[in-house]
């Protein structure tokens, strides 16, 4: 039997977004969301596949890839590429934000500071740029990677 989720205001979005889609509600496709909202991380298709796993063995990764582009277009989830990988994040309700990747152990740090985004803001007003969105990654070390690689050296 299918243990029934609480309601949640992704899940209504989501569910409303297949019926205008007329795409069909499907308990794998309520798996895979129930799994990624609960995950708290920048989720690669794989991470994510594995964690859906544990719970559905029938769930296969082009699924999880292809609903994750649903939960995009529903607006619950966001791509970005890291070193070629396109991971998710959840959407729904959150504030803009940029991110610090570790390329020592992986970890992302999810930073926001309104001092740089003015910035930008006036940058591109002085060329008459209009920015539609934009995606900060900086790519360095942690202060732990960054603490291991002073000692090893
Ligand atoms: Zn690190
Ligand atoms: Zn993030």
């Amino acid at each position: 039997m299918m243990a029934h989720s609480a309601p949640s205001p992704e899940r209504e979005i989501f569910t409303a977004f297949l019926e205008k889609n007329r795409l069909k509600r499907s308990e794998q496709r309520e798996a895979i969301l129930d799994v990624f909202l609960k995950s708290e991380r920048h989720l690669s298709v794989d991470d994510l596949f594995r964690l859906v796993k544990r719970r559905r063995a029938d769930v296969g990764r082009t699924t999880i890839y292809r609903t994750l582009k649903l939960l995009q277009a529903a607006g619950l989830a966001s791509e970005m590429q890291i070193d070629g990988q396109s991971r998710f994040e959840k959407e729904y309700n959150r504030q803009h934000h940029d991110h610090f990747i570790c390329q020592g152990c992986g970890e992302i740090f999810e930073f926001s500071n309104p001092e740089i985004e003015r910035i930008q803001e006036e940058v591109a007003a002085g060329i008459g740029f209009v920015i539609d969105g934009h995606r900060h990654q900086i790519y360095g070390r942690c202060s732990r990677c960054a603490r291991r690689s002073t000692v090893a050296s």
